[in-house]
């Protein structure tokens, strides 16, 4: 294999970690402890694990995490409460709810009534109003994670031609966002798209969140496209269930110059950047109240 095309997610998220760890540390001597609260409603166990990993990356870069689970028949007002309350509590940083919920629970008045501040998800209008003005904002973690390989792999995105492949607002809309907002021209495809594989094969960047196992093989690319796989599918391969990626992996190597592995590509990204966004939020919400204090005493004397 030609492994010097291979984009690795978890070399680039441990340097991302590393950064993380050296901020909390200077966090730390200014008195504030970076905290991160986890919700979880219901037993879902794909759910379960994803916040067991957020909770041990969190504690191994030094911030504090606090996990809430919630019984599936907790109700949206039930969920509100402990959200309103974790809004108030100054000693938590970053508020996460994790997807999916119970379909009795109204997930959008959840997410919007996260404190934007603590939005570490990138999930509430007014951060996604942001984003697409272009202002740096708590953005999304999986296709934050996914520009930070870009501009390590390519450098200068600038001009580039990225096809994005998916419309979702956790991933297609965002990352359509964040390469607009670094200069890239941009197409977005999706399921109603015609000839998908005609608009694709022009694009320098193919960035592909479908959730369709190997959809994308060398007849979507340029000769030496680079291609980050979001996608992360179960299937059943001579008896034995594995993840495969929404690109036909092996049949594209010989046609890009850089590719993400499934797994081990964006993956490890996508943890990393909920830390980078949780110490970003805390350092956010120091300077406000500093601002805060400082303009009260202003007021006062
Ligand atoms: P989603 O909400 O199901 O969205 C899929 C998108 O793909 C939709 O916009 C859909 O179009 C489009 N689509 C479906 N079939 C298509 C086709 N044949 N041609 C072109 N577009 C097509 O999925 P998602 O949440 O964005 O996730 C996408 C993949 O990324 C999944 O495999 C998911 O597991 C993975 N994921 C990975 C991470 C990570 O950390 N690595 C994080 C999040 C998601 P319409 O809008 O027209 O339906």
């Amino acid at each position: 294999m030609n492994t010097h095309k291979l984009i690795d997610g978890k070399a680039n998220a441990a340097r991302v970690l590393l950064q993380v760890r050296e901020d909390v540390e200077r966090l730390r001597e200014q008195a504030i402890e970076p905290a991160l609260a986890v919700i979880l409603v219901g037993s879902d166990p794909a759910s379960q694990v994803y916040v067991r990993n957020k909770i041990l990356r969190a504690e191994e870069v030094g911030i504090r995490s606090l996990e809430h689970r919630l019984s599936t028949d907790t109700s949206t007002e039930q969920l509100l409460m402990l959200i309103a309350h974790l809004n108030a509590d100054r000693s938590i940083h970053g508020v996460l709810l994790q997807l999916p919920l119970p379909a009795h629970i109204d997930e959008l008045r959840a997410l919007e009534a996260i404190a934007p501040d603590k939005d570490v998800d990138g999930f509430h209008s007014q951060n996604v109003g942001g984003l697409s003005q272009g202002r740096t904002v708590l953005a999304p973690c999986t296709p934050s994670g996914c520009l930070y390989l870009l501009e390590q792999t390519c450098g200068d995105l600038r001009g580039k031609h990225a096809v994005v492949i998916g419309r979702s607002n956790i991933v297609g809309k965002p990352m359509a966002a964040l390469l607009l907002r670094a200069d890239c021209s941009v197409t977005v495809l999706h399921s109603r798209s015609p000839s998908p594989q005609l608009l694709c094969r022009q694009a320098d960047i193919v960035i592909a969140a479908v959730g369709r196992p190997r959809l994308i093989d060398a007849s979507w690319l340029k000769p030496g496209a680079v291609v980050i796989d979001v996608g992360i599918n179960r299937i059943e391969d001579d008896g034995r269930s594995r993840l495969v990626g929404d690109v036909d992996f092996d049949s594209v190597l010989a046609h890009v110059t850089a590719i993400t592995p499934v797994p081990g590509g964006v993956g490890p990204m996508t943890i990393a950047f909920l830390m980078k966004n949780t110490v970003t939020a805390a350092l956010a919400q120091h300077q406000a109240l500093r601002s805060q204090s400082e303009a009260l005493c202003r007021s006062i004397y």
